[in-house]
């Protein structure tokens, strides 16, 4: 593909992640279910969430347990599931963007499984990890199927006084569109995070950019945040953090194959390398060969299964740098970080694609987990993530 494609494809894929999803620019090109609004039911709102999550920590007899974590701008709880007892924690979130619902149905079938089965390779999961699962960080998105948050820029004052003069940031989504952003508005919550897990809103760092960090003013950011310091506390270290997205329908470069599932472990430039001098101070913490080893790990146990569709796999854009994201600031305190995009957005799939999909997400999920289990990511040598393929807007290109 050519130069110019490049840049325009790498625009468009990066939507999802990078993106006001307003009709045209984040336009994900032609598909056979462009611009349907099928049933989303099928998927898991809420409600069912916390009756499943009750059920499956009965079930388990005491492996899987179910706390509040925190609690959602309107006040919604958002919930936390951890199971296994191990030093490595394995830490993983789901809707972040309330219209990707896919990652919460895969999480709830490994939950559902990590606390029922007696096999040895469970055991050995529970025994070496501790895994914590944020379901569906963003309820009130979820509950709008929408990607924003729900919190208007006055709460923020409210929250922060010092914000009194400053212009809204720049990820307030307030304008009107599909989502009625300007009767109801919010936030992108992937844009409010910092790598320095203690920063405190100050003025002259608004309305920011998407290439500079964010400032925890949301209180759904300000969840994730509280987790991750807790088990940094606990442990020493949040050894893998993994995120839960839905992109457009972009294909796997050089062919006519659409993508199943994008993945990616480069959120931020490497702060060892020319650009990311600005990450100076998270260059010790920052391990970009363990991401690619992650993905490795869920890569391969995807084409082990050797059937189109789960191993149509894609590398996600790798020229971003978007340090306000949960991957990118999470990848700065030393987290190997994996990335999921499935094709689509719920909307647009509905239930027609969702087996496969969610498959192919939980079997993402336990390769690397398995993979840090047993060790085995470690001896995956990291170079060989720059051999998968990546992903064009274009099919043949
Ligand atoms: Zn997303």
């Amino acid at each position: 593909m050519n130069k110019v494609w490049k840049i325009l494809s790498s625009t468009a894929l990066a939507a999802s992640l990078l993106a006001v999803p307003t009709m045209g620019s984040a336009d994900p090109g032609p598909s056979p279910q462009q611009g349907e609004n099928l049933s989303i039911k099928g998927f898991i709102d809420y409600e069912e969430l916390g009756k499943r999550l009750e059920q499956i920590q009965h079930t388990s007899q005491g492996k899987v347990t179910v706390e509040t974590a925190g609690y959602t701008n309107q006040g919604r709880g958002i919930y936390k599931a951890s199971v296994g007892h191990g030093d490595k924690v394995v830490l993983v979130q789901s809707e972040i963007h309330g219209n990707e619902k896919t990652g919460t149905v895969a999480l709830l079938n490994i939950l559902q499984n990590l606390g029922s089965s007696n096999s040895p390779e469970v055991k050995r999961v529970l025994d070496e990890l501790t895994i914590v699962v944020i379901p569906m960080l963003n309820v009130d998105g979820s509950e709008l199927s929408r990607r924003a948050n729900e919190m208007e820029w006055a709460e923020v004052v409210a929250a922060f006084p010092q914000l009194a003069e400053v212009s809204p940031a720049w990820n307030y989504y307030s304008y009107p569109g599909i989502w009625n952003y300007d009767q109801n508005p919010g936030f992108d919550v992937n844009r409010d995070f910092n790598p320095d897990l203690d920063y405190v809103p100050q003025a002259e760092d608004f309305p920011g950019a998407s290439n500079a960090y964010g400032w925890y003013i949301t209180p759904e950011a300000q969840t994730v945040r509280d987790v991750y310091k807790d088990l940094k506390a606990e442990f020493g270290n949040v050894d893998v953090f993994v995120d839960l997205h839905h992109q457009g329908f972009p294909y796997i470069e050089g062919t006519d194959d659409r993508v199943t599932m994008s993945i990616s472990g480069k959120f931020v430039t490497d702060p060892n390398s020319p650009g990311g001098e600005k990450y100076d101070a998270y260059a010790d913490n920052y391990d970009y060969n363990f991401s690619r080893q992650l993905n490795l790990a869920l890569y391969d146990a995807l084409q082990a299964k050797g059937e189109s569709g789960f191993t149509d796999i894609s590398l996600y854009d790798q020229n971003i740098d978007l340090p306000g994201t949960a991957l990118g600031s999470f990848a700065l305190n030393g987290s190997g970080t994996v990335l999921f995009e499935v094709s689509g957005q719920t909307q647009n799939f509905g239930q027609k694609k969702k087996g496969q999909l969610v498959k192919t997400v939980e079997t993402g999920l336990m390769g690397i987990i398995n993979g840090v289990a047993d060790g085995s990511v470690n001896e995956l040598d990291p170079e060989r993530y720059e051999d998968i393929p990546l992903s064009s807007r274009t099919p043949g290109f």
